[in-house]
Parts: structure tokens; sequence; C-alpha cells
């Protein structure tokens, strides 16, 4: 009778703490609703500050960049180009060769190196000099006389941080995002700074454009595929941009452009709607990030965040639970859970979850996790990626519904929404999160599909771009040079 009494107990016992984490799953499940009627009212917001920022400056959150590009690529380009890539967790340099006449296949050669640390919060002069450095070594290691016939070398510079531009090839820097934080180079003309480190280095190189990573990709989608208006990356950070009617940009009146119109960087990453479903682990994480108040939206969507949404989940249900076990320090450690991890444990297929186990061993040291908790935190990986998508998808229609291609424009005389005639819209997508994580990018077409409706949705595609904002920025080096 004694030992029926201490079962008994144990498994009340059990069930109070499973109590207590399933709450913890419920109220994040409420806190990240993303339903469709929120969607539509984050499509709407995103539209109505679009507006806001083009009408005039600080009007909005969204700065709505101009970019000084009104005309994309369109294969006349000839000759070797460079490109240089600054923004998320690896450097790239690339080498493109054009000939002269649009080809499906950009023949070009990239190097990836991941960005020394300590040069995220160094000095703009020792961050300029490794990039300088690594080009110098490309050039020299380029073996294949590539570049004999002329000396200077024409490059494009993607530099995916908020710049406001002077011209295609100037612009200062606003302010830095993602963990940057060198404070000497705020203010000053990104170009410039890498102009300068070139002579430093002895080399005969022109920064011909400087772009954003998305206008690259715009850039790149539109040279194999002109119906595309918009881009966007969804990587460490995210962003999008879109070709803009000129005389929109009421902000800058009088700017005249031969074509027209102009891309516009939105920096949506700082997007931000009170119909966002905000969460007390997105307040936390703001609240302690390098940059509080600043890149709402990026720190629900993109890939330097995630991860760490989910390790503050799992934290509240260690101390709320015994269930997992002893807790760990290292759960209480910034930016350790990195989202590919995330992603492999979502992504884990295998019965008893052995991924997720290894992974929740390896990085935060919680060992034997019963399978229940595996299941758990592989549902808390769900949860927060698939607000994320979701998100992003209204962030998309939010775009196209400011630049008519929602297909809402027609719902009026008594028109159905199957009845309108939508022009076929494409959408250039690149960065990790997009390309590599497949649940994420199922979310994401479930979404447009759920906002838009079948009907319209069939005319949206959404094109990869790989590299392609390295090869965009070396093609606008061809087209301004
Ligand atoms: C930056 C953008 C960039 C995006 C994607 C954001 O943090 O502010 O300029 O395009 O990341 O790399």
């Amino acid at each position: 009778c004694a030992v029926a009494a201490v079962i008994v107990g144990r498994r009340v016992k059990s069930r109070r703490k499973w109590k207590k984490v399933a709450n913890v799953l419920k109220e994040l499940e409420d806190g990240c609703d993303t339903s469709v009627g929120r969607l539509r009212q984050v499509v709407d917001a995103m539209a109505v500050e679009m507006h806001a920022g083009l009408a005039s400056e600080g009007g909005s959150k969204l700065k709505m960049l101009l970019t000084y590009v009104d005309n994309l690529p369109n294969g006349t380009e000839k000759g070797p180009y460079y490109a240089l890539h600054l923004g998320g967790t690896n450097f790239r340099v690339t080498r493109v060769h054009l000939s002269g006449q649009p080809s499906p296949v950009l023949e070009h050669e990239v190097e990836r190196q991941p960005i020394p640390p300590h040069l995220m919060t160094s000095t703009s002069e020792d961050l300029f000099d490794f990039i300088a450095s690594s080009l110098k070594e490309f050039i020299a290691n380029e073996g294949d006389g590539s570049n004999t016939s002329q000396d200077r070398r024409e490059l494009g510079f993607t530099f995916s941080f908020p710049v406001k531009q002077m011209s295609v090839s100037s612009g200062i820097l606003i302010k830095w995002t993602k963990g940057f934080s060198i404070v000497d180079m705020v203010g000053k003309d990104v170009a410039a700074c890498l102009q300068e480190a070139f002579a430093r280095k002895g080399l005969d190189v022109h920064v011909a454009a400087l772009v954003n990573d998305t206008v690259g990709t715009l850039a790149v989608g539109h040279y194999h595929d002109p119906d595309t208006v918009a881009a966007i990356v969804i990587g460490t950070g995210t962003n999008a941009c879109y070709l803009e009617r000129i005389d929109a940009i009421i902000k800058c009146q009088g700017l005249l452009t031969t074509s027209g119109r102009m891309v516009v960087n939105m920096e949506w990453g700082n997007f931000w709607s009170s119909h966002l479903p905000r969460t007390v682990y997105d307040i936390e994480l703001d609240a302690e990030s390098p940059n509080p108040n600043d890149q709402g939206f990026e720190k629900m969507i993109s890939g330097m965040y995630l991860g760490d949404i989910v390790r503050r989940v799992i934290l509240r249900m260690s101390l709320e639970s015994e269930m997992f076990g002893p807790i760990s320090s290292k759960l209480s450690t910034p930016f350790v859970l990195r989202t590919p991890l995330m992603a492999a444990m979502h992504e884990d297929d295998s019965p008893d979850l052995i991924e997720v186990a290894k992974i929740l061993n390896d990085t935060f040291e919680i060992l034997d996790l019963p399978l229940k908790a595996r299941k758990t935190v592989v549902k808390v990986c769900d949860v927060v990626t698939r607000r994320a998508a979701r998100l992003a998808a209204a962030g998309i229609v939010g775009i196209l519904k400011k630049i008519g291609r929602d297909g809402s424009g027609g719902i009026t005389g008594g028109r159905s929404r199957s009845d309108i005639k939508m022009k076929r819209t494409v959408v250039a997508i690149e960065g990790g999160l997009y390309s590599s994580y497949t649940l994420f990018r199922e979310y994401l077409h479930e979404a447009l599909n759920e906002i838009l409706g079948e009907d319209i949705a069939k005319h949206v595609t959404l094109n990869v771009t790989e590299d392609g904002s390295g090869i965009g920025a070396a093609l606008l080096a061809a087209s301004y040079s």
C-alpha cells in the first residue's frame, strides 16, 4: 500500500512538472499567433508605413532609402567585374565574367570566409584592411590572366547595412545591425573607406557601385527574369527592396531618372507595428541586444535571432520545471544556439529525435532528456519558425499591395478576385533561412497562399538567387562604371 502511494505521488509530481512546461508552451503559441486575420493587419501596416517612409524623411520606422539604381542590368554588360560582400556571417569575394549577351548562367568564381569576430567590433581601418587584403589575395591567385587587358578593375561593394546613398557609388553608414558595432564608421562614406583601404594595399580597383544585398539580389533576379519587381533577403538579417515609381517618392521631389523608376531599399528589418505578435522572449531579447528598440521585425524573423528566442523558451521551461534536469549555465549564454542548429532540431525526423538530444547535449550540456521533453523542444522551434516565416510572407504581400500587385486593386466594380488580370510578378529571394530551411520555406509559401488566395498567389513567383547579392553588385558595377 505504501509503495502504491509512492508511485501515485510520483505520477502526480511528474504531471505537475509537465503541466508547467505545457503552460509555457501554450503561452508561447498564443503569443506567436499569426492567424490570417492578423497577417492581413501586418500587410496593411507594412503598406501604410511604406507610404509614410516615402512621404518624408523620418516619416516612418521604414527608412525607404534611395539607391540611385534606376536601371537594372540587361545583359549587354561585358568584361570581368568584381564584387565584395560584407554583411552576414561570411565575407565573400566574387569575380563575374560578362559576355555582352544575356546568358542564362553567369560564369563566376566565389570565395567565402568567415569574418573574424573581433573585426566586427574593431575599427573601420582594421575591417577595411582585412577586406582589401582578401581581395588582393583573390586577385593574386587568379593566375589565368583574366584581367590583362585592363589595369584598373571595377568593383561592386555589397554592404548589407543601412546606408544613406548620395549616388550609386557613395553613401554613409546610418547604423550597424546584426552584431556589428564599429563606432568610428557610423556617418562615414563606406565606399570612400574601402577605396582608401585599396590605396593602402596598393590595389588599382575602383568602387563603381555601393549596394545593399537586397539590391544586388534584385539586379541579378531582374537580369534573369525581367518580371522581377522586388527582392528579399532572409539570412542573418532581413530586408527588402523593390522598384518604385519616381513620382511616388514624395520626399525627393524633382528627382529625375531615365526610367522613371528607382530601386528603394526599405530596410524592413526596422519595421514595427502593434499588430506584430510579440512575446516576453522578444522583449527580453531586444532589451539585452546591442541595439534595443531597433530592428524589431528583423529580431522576429532572421537567422541571427531565431535560435536565441528558442534558447530563451527552453531556459524558461527548465526554470519552471525539473523536467529538463539540472539547469545548465549554458542555457543563459546568449546566442549559443545558432539558428542552423535550431533548424536541424526542428527537421530531425528520427523516431526518437536523436539529433535533438545530441544538439541539446553539445550546446547546453543537457543530458538524457526524456523523449517527451525533446518533442517539446521541436514544438518550440516550430512555433518560432512558423511565426517568422508567416510574418515574412505578410511583409512580401505588403510590398505587393503597395505596388498594386496583390490582386486587391480590382475588387471594386463587382469583379471577383479570380477575374482580376494579375501580371506575373517575380520576387527574388536570398538567404539561408529560405534556401536551406525547408520548413521555413514551406510555412512562408503556405502563408502567401492564405493571405493572397490561391488564384492570386499563383501569379506570384519567388525565385531563389544563389550568391545573387554579390553577382548583382558586379552587374551593377558593370552598368554604372
Ligand atoms: C540590414 C540590411 C540588410 C539585411 C540583410 C539588415 O540587418 O540592415 O541592410 O539588407 O540585414 O542582410
